[in-house]
């Protein structure tokens, strides 16, 4: 961001993760024509070993954004069909598998839970959004409240959400040029702020202070990446799980190493577990990725538990001087090299991939998670500010934390649509998610019995129309005057009713056409990376066994 830069804005989202991207995408189909920026403080996004897995509910979220986002990071996604667990020092391999049938779940769901590199999240929404809508290199420093509003103000703009505002009405952002230090801090005033800034958001901290931090999980991770061809180049090999000559699903499963035996599964969470999975295209020369730079790679998530923060620190006697997830505890060769010395139990051929993995991308850094009694109202929503995605609640691993995030922008798109911006939207933003995050991430079966159906069976109220799909080119003509025909023949069988009901049967109509589409598509895609390939059988799985919860 050049300095002295200044932006009067109907929104300024803090952060460009996952939560502040869909957000904008989110807020810009909401209300046309609104003044939005979302303030990122890397320079650019690079590649951080990485995969999550993009479940029924984020692909749904995706989905109601825009159906060609979900379609591009299906295409360049891996869809494994199952869970292999191992113990972590002998390597053998355990009797049960958690098996699972993407055929099964395109059936049931119209979707198959897909693993992508956590960095073509970031892009594929990125490139969603109009250009220049993300300034990167901007660390927002400072957000100062609005002065109070004047008698009788502020229910909401209505919907067309940007007309001016008078200034008293506006948050002032100071935001720091990250790539000059010596730049003097620039000055943006909006006149509502998104909180998309991670979990030890800053934004939250300027106004809670340190209630608003999450608390440490007692657990040490350490992520990497690299891909075959990587592995070569190190003078190393595949463990064997993966090696396709020894194992011909090996690069199409979840596999995970923990201290349980045959005779001893777990019962609870494990205390430290290695998970190795295949993200991005296995095979680049074959599937269309249309992302620069992509590349298959073998992801691994290595975690350990520990007694406390300073514990989690003592290998170098430093403390953590700033909780962020991307200045905490170390990155590059120092994390890898405290991997290592913490895993020494792993199996050689283990040890061995991860001593191979490009420092550059390897993370180590704490787990934290902010407690669900925390959830309450005004929590998240506090007039015109709203904190969204890992700012608002920060979970463990466990695959939800993207997702969620993703939901968090499409359901405040769907509210501020419906109220317009502002306080309404925000706080039955806030008053529908929380008890819903809740559940999921609060689930105590060992099974996921209540969580899953909520993630299974998760619906979001589309934010596009075909109309304006079919303008920004992702509804192919086709399906266009598919659904044109479809909205007026149903409009046409309801011309006895209101006008407003015949409107309401065309749009329906017209959305059933454009997601039978996309799910044909979604279904296409998943079936071409399926072909021709055995679907693990599922091995009875012990009562009560958790894996990474
Ligand atoms: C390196 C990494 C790896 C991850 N891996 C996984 C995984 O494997 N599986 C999984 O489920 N989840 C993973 N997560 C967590 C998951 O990505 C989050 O749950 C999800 O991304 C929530 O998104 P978010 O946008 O709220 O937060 P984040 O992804 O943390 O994004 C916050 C963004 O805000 C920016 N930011 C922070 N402070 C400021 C500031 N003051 N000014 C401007 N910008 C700021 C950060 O640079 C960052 O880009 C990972 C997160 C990270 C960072």
């Amino acid at each position: 961001m050049a300095s002295g830069d200044a932006f009067d804005l109907d929104v300024a989202i803090v952060g460009g993760g996952p939560a502040g991207l869909a957000t904008a995408a989110a807020l810009l189909r909401a209300v046309p024509g609104v003044r939005l920026k979302v303030f990122e403080a890397a320079p650019a996004y690079r590649e951080q070993g990485a995969g999550v897995l993009v479940q029924a509910n984020g692909g749904r979220a995706l989905e109601a954004l825009d159906p060609r986002i979900m379609h591009r990071l299906v295409s360049v996604g891996t869809i494994t069909s199952g869970m292999v667990p191992y113990n972590d020092t002998t390597g053998e391999k355990l009797p049960w598998v958690n098996g699972k049938n993407p055929m099964a779940d395109l059936d049931a769901m119209g979707y198959a839970n897909v693993l992508v590199l956590w960095n073509d999240i970031r892009r594929t929404l990125y490139d969603a959004l109009p250009p220049g809508t993300v300034q990167f290199g901007s660390r927002v420093v400072e957000v100062a409240a609005p002065e109070p509003e004047p008698e009788g103000g502020d229910g909401g703009e209505g919907k067309d959400g940007h007309k001016q505002q008078p200034a008293q009405g506006c948050f002032t952002l100071r935001i720091a040029d990250t790539g000059d230090a010596a730049a003097p801090l620039a000055a943006v005033r909006a006149r509502h702020v998104v909180a998309a800034d991670g979990y030890f958001s800053r934004t939250r901290r300027a106004f809670d202070g340190e209630a608003g931090l999450p608390a440490f999980h007692r657990t040490v991770l350490w992520r990497g990446s690299l891909s075959r061809e990587e592995v070569a180049a190190a003078g190393s090999r595949l463990p064997d799980a993966l090696n396709p000559a020894l194992n011909p699903e090996g690069l199409r499963c979840t596999h995970f190493w923990s201290p349980a035996t045959a005779d001893k599964p777990p019962t609870g969470p494990p205390p430290r577990g290695i998970m190795l999975f295949p993200a991005g295209p296995l095979d680049p020369d074959t599937t269309a990725s249309g992302l620069e730079g992509d590349a298959a790679r073998i992801v691994w998530n290595v975690f350990f538990s520990v007694e406390d923060e300073a514990a989690a620190d003592e290998a170098d006697g430093k403390p953590l001087a700033d909780r962020s997830i991307h200045t905490a505890g170390k990155q590059g060769g120092a994390a890898l090299a405290r991997c290592l010395a913490a895993n020494t139990h792993l199996p050689e051929d283990l040890r061995a991939l991860l001593a191979a993995s490009p420092p550059e991308r390897v993370t180590e850094h704490g787990l934290y998670k902010h407690p669900l009694e925390g959830f309450i109202k005004g929590a998240w929503a506090r007039g015109r500010l709203v904190l969204l995605g890992d700012a608002a609640h920060t979970a463990p691993p466990d695959g939800q934390g993207v997702n969620l995030s993703l939901e968090d922008a499409v359901v405040l798109g769907a509210l501020v649509r419906a109220h317009g911006l502002g306080p309404q939207a925000f706080s039955e933003w806030e008053a529908a998610r929380q008890p819903r995050i809740a559940a999921i991430l609060g689930d105590p079966t060992p099974q996921g019995s209540i969580r899953m159906p909520l993630i299974r069976n998760a619906a979001f109220e589309p934010l596009w129309s075909a109309e304006g799909l079919e303008a920004a080119g992702s509804l192919p003509p086709d399906v266009a005057a598919e659904a044109r025909q479809a909205a007026a023949e149903a409009a046409a069988a309801a011309a006895e009713a209101e006008g407003e009901a015949a409107a309401e049967a065309a749009a329906a109509a017209e959305r059933k056409a454009v997601l039978a589409w996309s799910r044909g598509e979604v279904r296409s895609l998943v079936l071409a990376k399926l072909e021709g390939r055995n679907l693990l059988v599922s091995g009875p799985r012990p009562d009560g066994m958790y894996l990474i919860r």
